[in-house]
C-alpha cells in the first residue's frame, strides 16, 4: 500500500519508513552536532551535493529529517525544511524568493508576529500590502509589477475568516506569482493547501502539530510545482534541481546561513506529538463546535464567532475546503472589557495564556495582548474588540468545559 493512500491517522503512525535500529519504535534522537565519515571523498561529495548525507546539524540531522519527511507526506509536498520556530519558517519561506524592491500582498487578519516580521522586512526594502477583505479579487487589486508573492493564513486569528485557497492560488498563478499559505490553525488534518494549488505551506509546529506545547518549532513545505521565472533571480542558479530548486536554494543558502535550524530533541517531541494529531484535532474541533453553540445559548447577547456556524459568512467556503471540521478556535464578544476579564479570571479549567493548539483549553484577551500595539482601526480589521475573548479549545471533557464557562459567566 502506498503511503499516500493511507488514511490520515494510519499515515501519522505508519506513513514513513520506521525501521529504526534495534527495533526501536521511536526515531532515535541524534543528539550530535556533526557526523563523521569513512573517508575524505565521502564528505566532499556531501558538501558538493553529489551525494546525500549528514555533515553538520545546522544543515540537516537524521531526527529532524524524519520529522520533515512526515510533514512532507502529510501535506503532499516534495520536501520540507524544519526550523527553530514558526517565525523562522516564515522568514525563510519569504526571504528565499524575495529581494529588495519586492512586494508581498497579504491578508489583513494575520498572526501579529507575521505582521511584525513584515514591518522588519521594510528595512530591507520589502513592502507588504494588506487586503481589507479576504477575497481573491481584493488581493488582485493590490498586485503591481513589484509583487512577488501572495500570502494568507487558512483561518485568520482571531478574526476567524476563511481563505479561499483555490481561488487565491488560481488568481496568483494567473499573475505568475507563488502562493504561500500558513496552515498552522487548520493543519493537514483539515486541509492540504498544496492540493488546492498553494505553492509553499508554512506551519508554526509549536501549536497543533507538536500538540503538547513543549517545544517551539516551525516547518515549511514545498509543492515543487511553481515555476520561478527571471523575476526571481536568486533561484536561477538552482534551476538544475528542477522542482527541488526552492528547497535546494534554502538548504544551500539562507537557511544554512541564518542558522534557524530545529534541534533534534524538539524534532523528536514533534514526531511524538504528530502520532495523535488526528485524534487531538478531531476532539478539539468537536469540543469547539459544542462550546460555541453552548456559549450562544448561555447569553443571547454574546456574539460568538465560529466558522462551523451555518450563519458564519465563510461557512460554505470552510465546508468545501476543510474536511468537515471548522477549527478549534472560538471567539466570543461579551459586552465589555471588564466582563471579559471577569469571565477569564473566574474560569477554573482554561489557562490564561497566549498560545493556541494545546491539549488544554486556553483563553486570551487579544485587545490587551497580541493586538495591543495595533490602532483601533487595525484591531477591528483583524477582528479584535475590547470585549472579545479568544478560546483555543482543548481535548477536555466537553461537559466540564460547559460547566466551567457557565459558572464563570454567571
Ligand atoms: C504561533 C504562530 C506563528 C509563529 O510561530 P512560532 O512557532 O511562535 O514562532 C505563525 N503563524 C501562526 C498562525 C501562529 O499561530
Amino acid at each position: 500500500m502506498q503511503a499516500t493512500e493511507l488514511g490520515f491517522n494510519t499515515m501519522l503512525l505508519h506513513g514513513v519508513d520506521t525501521s529504526y535500529s534495534h527495533g526501536a519504535t521511536h526515531v532515535p534522537i541524534y543528539q550530535s552536532s556533526a557526523f563523521r565519515h569513512e573517508n575524505a571523498e565521502e564528505l566532499e561529495n556531501i558538501f558538493t551535493n553529489k551525494s546525500m548525507g549528514f555533515s553538520y546539524s545546522r544543515i540537516n540531522n537524521p531526527t529532524v529529517e524524519d520529522f520533515e519527511k512526515r510533514i512532507t507526506l502529510l501535506e503532499g509536498g516534495i520536501g520540507s525544511v524544519a526550523c527553530s520556530s514558526g517565525m523562522s519558517a516564515l522568514f525563510n519561506a519569504f526571504m528565499n524568493i524575495l529581494q529588495s524592491g519586492d512586494e508581498v500582498v497579504a491578508s489583513a487578519g494575520l498572526y501579529g508576529g507575521t505582521v511584525e516580521l513584515f514591518e522588519d522586512l521594510e528595512a530591507f526594502g520589502i513592502t507588504t500590502r494588506y487586503v481589507k477583505e479576504n477575497v481573491p479579487e481584493a488581493y488582485e487589486e493590490l498586485i503591481n509589477d513589484k509583487t512577488r508573492v501572495i500570502f494568507a493564513e487558512t483561518i485568520g486569528n482571531p478574526k476567524l475568516d476563511v481563505t479561499d485557497i483555490k481561488g487565491l492560488a488560481d488568481m496568483a498563478h494567473a499573475h505568475k506569482l507563488p502562493l504561500i499559505i500558513d496552515n498552522t490553525t487548520t493543519t493537514p488534518m483539515l486541509v492540504k493547501p498544496l492540493s488546492l494549488g498553494a505553492d509553499i505551506v508554512v506551519h508554526s509546529s509549536s501549536k497543533y502539530i507538536n500538540g503538547n506545547s513543549d517545544a517551539i518549532s516551525g516547518v515549511l513545505v514545498s509543492g515543487g510545482k511553481f515555476h520561478f521565472d527571471e523575476r526571481y533571480p536568486g533561484l536561477l542558479p538552482y534551476k538544475k534541481y528542477g522542482p527541488y530548486a526552492y528547497i535546494a536554494k534554502l538548504r544551500n543558502g539562507l537557511f544554512r546561513s541564518t542558522g534557524g535550524c530545529l534541534s533534534p530533541q524538539n524534532a523528536f517531541l514533534n514526531i511524538l506529538g504528530l502520532e495523535t494529531l488526528g485524534l487531538r484535532v478531531e476532539r478539539q474541533c468537536e469540543n469547539a463546535w459544542e462550546l460555541a453553540q453552548y456559549l450562544r445559548v448561555l447569553d443571547q447577547d454574546f456574539v460568538v464567532n465560529y466558522p462551523g456556524f451555518f450563519d458564519h459568512p465563510d461557512h460554505r467556503l470552510a465546508s468545501e475546503q476543510f474536511n468537515n471540521h471548522y477549527g478549534a478556535i472560538v471567539t466570543v464578544r461579551v459586552g465589555s472589557k471588564e466582563r471579559a476579564f471577569s469571565i477569564m479570571n473566574k474560569l477554573k479549567i482554561p489557562y490564561i495564556l497566549s498560545n493556541i493548539g494545546d491539549t488544554k483549553t486556553l483563553v486570551l484577551h487579544p485587545a490587551s495582548t497580541i493586538a495591543v500595539h495595533l490602532s483601533k482601526e487595525e484591531q477591528e480589521q483583524s477582528g479584535v474588540y475590547d470585549d472579545l475573548i479568544r478560546i483555543s479549545v482543548g481535548i477536555e471533557n466537553i461537559d466540564d468545559l460547559k460547566k466551567d464557562f457557565e459558572q464563570a459567566i454567571q
